[in-house]
């Protein structure tokens, strides 16, 4: 395939815009070679400025669970422009939208909008300190949860790719609040809360994580730190912005059957649109202004195209939950595949996979951590990456990160997908 249009359009970035992208992830710099630039999009495919037509497997990271451009949200958000953008007043949309997560989402009642993922935990932590009155927060290494900076301590995927897991700019008094563990570890947890008796705010972790590859925490795990959190007063929160609507109606909290004290959500619940939130039960949220005297505010937050799109993305998946068990019968389906093309070539992998999420890592031992996920081969990657790239497929150009499957790929695609992991030379 060539790219020259693209080459040419990322040259011209660079002159513009820092490294030419407006998110670290998007520059290829984990892969090498210049990032594509995309024309448009629509159902499972891109269409870049070279006329190449590629298989997604990314979704914008993930939001565009039905496909791009998918119809009934394209239309909303239209229908939705015609009459204002933005008002900075209050719309009944905004309730439209907070009374579906509700409905949907178990143990939750109130919910806040804002403008990204990032956002909805910066905010959340502070919620939750402000509850509590304790400072420290613990985390887990490999997790990614935004670029606030509480959070750029060891932070997976974006972070983790470019080197800089402590970014400079973040200052000594923040990283001292937060409290670093391995995924999957409930000792190390313990022991962090012990030499840190009564000062922990917040334990969040992605409940299933994507931003380390996908890994799946062990029941032992995820109910442990709840049980945990219950009996030292802290709050647990569960980082949705990758699982919520897309694991399921409900996200990690049921289909783990694990309770979060506070949620955060984002990329499926804007449905292409920039949207974040954060919700838990009403006691907690009271805390938050206006009611509370936690502030937290967005000149944007709530904007009636972004509720738009929002609504009538979760509308979809409420009203056909068939979806979830179709895109995990996918994703299954494709793991197989790649499996089988993997080991007749003879190459060391492991597949990690959750629902819709699969990551496919080029190492012996299997991926549980942040630890065992950096151990993949990334010269294996690198050409995997590229090679699927030529045969047509775009995949993340980044081993720390996972697929997220969209339901309008066909099984057609999958198996055009596995055919390309045959052909390329690893
Ligand atoms: C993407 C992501 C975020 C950050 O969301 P942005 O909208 O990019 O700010 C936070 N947490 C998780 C788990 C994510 O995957």
């Amino acid at each position: 395939m060539i790219y020259k249009r693209s080459s040419a359009l990322f040259a011209e970035a660079k002159q513009y815009i820092p490294g030419g992208v407006n998110s670290p992830v998007r520059a290829f710099k984990a892969v090498g070679g210049d990032p594509i630039f995309v024309k448009k999009a629509k159902g499972a495919y891109l269409y870049d400025e070279d006329g190449n037509k590629l298989i997604d497997y990314i979704a914008s990271w993930g939001p565009l669970i039905l496909g791009h451009a998918y119809e009934p949200v394209i239309n909303a958000i239209v229908e939705k422009a015609q009459k204002g953008t933005s008002f900075g007043m209050p719309t009944e949309i905004e309730t439209d939208l907070a009374k579906l997560a509700v409905e949907m989402v178990p143990n939750i009642e109130r919910i806040r909008f804002v403008n990204s993922g990032t956002e909805a935990c910066m905010s959340a932590v502070r919620l939750a300190r402000g509850y509590t009155g304790k400072d420290k927060i613990i985390k887990f290494s490999g997790c990614y949860h935004g670029h606030s900076d509480s959070f750029l301590i060891q932070a997976g995927s974006g972070a983790v790719t470019f080197g800089s897991p402590n970014s400079p700019g973040v200052t000594q008094g923040t990283a001292k609040d937060t409290l670093l563990a391995a995924y999957n570890n409930l000792d190390e947890v313990q022991n962090l809360v012990s030499a840190n008796k009564g000062e922990i705010a917040a334990i969040i972790l992605e409940p299933i994580a994507g931003n380390m590859g996908c890994i799946v925490p062990t029941d032992s795990f995820i109910k442990g730190l709840r049980e945990l959190c219950d009996h030292e007063g802290i709050l647990l929160v569960f980082d949705e912005v990758m699982t919520g609507f897309r694991l399921g109606k409900g996200g990690a909290q049921e289909v783990l059957g694990v309770k979060a004290d506070i949620v955060t959500f984002g990329k499926v619940i804007g449905g292409g649109l920039p949207v974040g939130a954060f919700a838990a039960n009403a006691d907690i949220m009271g805390h938050l202004a206006p009611d509370g005297p936690v502030y937290q505010a967005g000149t944007l937050s709530g904007n009636p195209l972004a509720m738009s799109a929002g609504l009538a993305m979760l509308t979809e998946l409420n009203t056909n939950p068939n979806i979830f068990k179709s895109l995990e019968e996918k994703t299954a389906y494709l793991h197989k595949g790649i499996a089988t093309a993997l080991e007749s070539k003879g190459v060391t992998h492991q597949i990690n996979r959750y629902g819709s999420m699969i990551s496919v890592h080029f190492t012996d031992e299997p991926v549980v951590d942040f630890a065992s996920s950096a151990k993949g081969n990334n010269d294996t990657f690198k050409k995997y990456f590229h090679g699927m790239l030529e045969q047509g497929v775009y995949l993340p150009p980044s081993a720390f990160e996972s697929y997220f499957l969209n339901d309008a790929l066909s099984y057609q695609d999958l198996d055009d997908t596995i055919a390309a992991v045959e052909k390329i030379a690893l």
